[in-house]
């Protein structure tokens, strides 16, 4: 049956979006979270001795963080709202997905991609990237993400929908298979996404947590070094939305030099040493094989896949395909709608 997909459609669709946007409060983007990780849910690794380990990880992190909010550290947007929920609440959820990230949804749920565990060597750059997700929501990124969506909205509505016109039918048959509902939340995790301010800032405050949480100073840009030294640091830092690999390789190079003299007090073993991580990033990989791949998984699998890097300055093809294939399931459900 052919159905008329048009861009007035997609006006309408900006309009409502325009018309019940507000400033993001704690509560709703906290409510917003929640809601998404009814849909992520089936990709995390249930298994408890993961995801014990990991919540401790976070909660060395977290601990960390409430002390510094104590000193009054870090930006006006971390002390703008009673933050006492960010203390309590946050769960780190390990998902299982192929594609190398990590992200906040700036509520209570932040995730690890269990690609992105396979790649540290240790305990420290698991922390690290952990430490930088918590910086996001330390300093509410997503709220003002989503205050300056609505502001862009407009033409990035456009664009899915010439996108569609474009190449849509391709991607037609694909998205069926994600499951009714699709298109609903496909647009709030393609609006996702940090500025590059936001990336370097969520470092700086991902970088004192990590330090004063115990972990080595010397190895916070282990993991961009990594990613530098497999050739991800190709893009120009202009054309990027990310600072470059380099650039916070050398910010956290910095950092540690000009730490005070009594920093090495802060020090603590590690929850796992290197043999112990070893072992849980084999955990990791052997639970993640025994997940029912059905069709819940798929769909959480594809939304972790199209959201954007907080990591990776350059998106890999399997999330231009996972974007690309949410559009497509967006577009058809507006076309759905306005025929009814
Ligand atoms: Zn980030």
């Amino acid at each position: 049956m052919f159905r008329v997909r048009s861009i007035p459609t997609y006006l309408a669709l900006l309009l409502s979006l325009v018309v019940g946007a507000g400033c993001a409060t704690d509560q709703s983007i906290r409510a917003q979270a929640t809601d998404y990780h009814k849909e992520l849910e089936p990709a995390v690794l249930t298994d408890g001795e993961l995801r014990d380990y990991l919540q401790q990880l976070g909660q060395r992190v977290v601990a960390s963080a409430k002390e510094l909010h104590a000193q009054k550290f870090g930006p006006k947007s971390a002390f703008k709202d009673d933050s006492s929920w960010m203390f309590t609440n946050e769960q780190f959820h390990l998902v299982n997905s192929s594609t190398l990230n990590a992200f906040t949804t700036g509520g209570d749920h932040a995730y690890i991609y269990s690609q992105l565990m396979r790649e540290c060597r240790t305990e420290d750059e698991l922390a690290a990237v952990v430490a930088h997700e918590f910086g996001h929501v330390y300093a509410r990124h997503v709220h003002k993400g989503s205050d300056r969506q609505y502001a862009v909205l407009g033409g990035a509505v456009l664009l899915g929908a010439a996108g569609y016109a474009a190449g849509g039918k391709e991607h037609g048959k694909e998205y069926a298979a994600y499951g009714a509902g699709l298109g609903m939340i496909a647009g709030n995790f393609l609006a996702m996404g940090f500025t590059r301010d936001d990336e370097a800032e969520a470092d700086k405050l991902g970088f004192e947590f990590y330090t004063h949480a115990g972990w080595d100073p010397e190895r916070f840009g282990g993991f961009f070094q990594q990613l530098i030294d497999k050739g991800f640091d190709k893009t120009p830092e202009a054309a990027s939305d990310h600072p470059s690999l380099s650039s916070r390789v050398a910010a956290a190079k910095q950092r540690a030099a000009a730490l005070p003299a009594t920093a090495h007090e802060w020090r603590k073993p590690p929850i796992a040493d290197d043999a112990r991580f070893t072992a849980l990033k084999a955990r990791a990989e052997a639970v993640g094989k025994t997940m029912p791949n059905d069709q819940s998984l798929a769909r959480a699998k594809l939304l972790l896949a199209a959201v954007p890097s907080c990591l990776v300055p350059q998106e890999s093809q399997e999330q231009v395909e996972a974007r690309a294939t949410l559009e497509a399931a967006q577009a058809a459900e507006q076309g759905d709608a306005k025929q009814k």
